[in-house]
């Protein structure tokens, strides 16, 4: 195989990069009621809709920004993986890309916490801003506007395989290799425009394992796929990158 002169890693951030999941942990730690409130409420209200209306509910309450921050700053989050990406950034031919539907402020506040700010290129993610003590979130493509074309099964909002061509198409760089981290179901239509050359570094026992599984065949998935549990096989992964 050729040697890799430049590389990206695309990083899914919930259950991937950080080892818990925003939208769910900042309503477990400040407000079970409302955590619960959105597990029964998910099926009928787009997704990132539901969670700023329960920022709007927790802001009601008196939640301030100051709890919210606190909240994802003890969000675990494996010191490997923080080694992994910062060695990795640090070798100088590999570019990263963060693809999440969580949101600008929650992925910022944790990385600004691990001193990790430099490591991506590009955070692609539904947009948010503090209003004073109140977290206004947005989903990534207005519900009035044109919507993803994706026919692979991706939800409202965002289409990550979409996402990833569009960057690949913003910054005209040609990777001789595309390394994907992720773990959950809207992982899998990116993998999809992954080549032979490529790596899938998929969490063993989520919904991509499970999309692979059942779709990964028929769909003609071509790149390689290697499996991992905790972010310490991540690091001794990236090592060999
Ligand atoms: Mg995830
Ligand atoms: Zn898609």
């Amino acid at each position: 195989m050729a040697p890799v002169e430049k590389q990206l890693i695309v990083f899914d951030f919930d259950w991937s990069m950080a080892d818990q999941d925003t939208d769910r942990w900042i309503f477990e730690v400040l407000a079970p009621d409302l955590r619960r409130k959105m597990k029964t409420l998910k099926f009928d209200i787009q997704w990132t809709d539901l969670v700023a209306q329960s920022l709007r509910e927790a802001h009601g309450r008196g939640i301030t920004r100051a709890q919210i921050e606190n909240a994802l700053q003890i969000m675990p989050f494996h010191p490997a993986m923080a080694r992994a990406v910062d060695n990795l950034k640090n070798g100088g031919r590999t570019d990263f890309l963060c693809l999440s539907n969580s949101n600008s402020v929650f992925i910022s506040t944790i990385l600004e916490h691990k001193k990790l700010t430099h490591i991506f290129n590009d955070i692609v993610t539904n947009p948010a801003e503090w209003d004073a003590e109140l977290l206004k979130l947005r989903r990534r493509v207005d519900p009035t506007g044109p919507q993803h074309t994706c026919t692979v099964g991706c939800s409202p909002n965002m289409c990550k395989g979409e996402e990833l061509e569009a960057f690949l198409a913003r910054h005209g760089k040609k990777f001789d290799r595309i390394v994907y981290v992720g773990d959950g179901s809207n992982d899998f239509c990116p993998i999809l425009r992954l080549r032979e050359q490529d790596l899938v570094l998929c969490r063993s026992h989520r919904g991509l394992q499970q999309r692979i599984d059942k779709e990964g065949t028929e769909k003609g998935l071509k790149p390689k796929i290697q499996y991992w549990a905790g972010a310490w096989e991540v690091e001794e992964i990236f090592a060999t990158l």
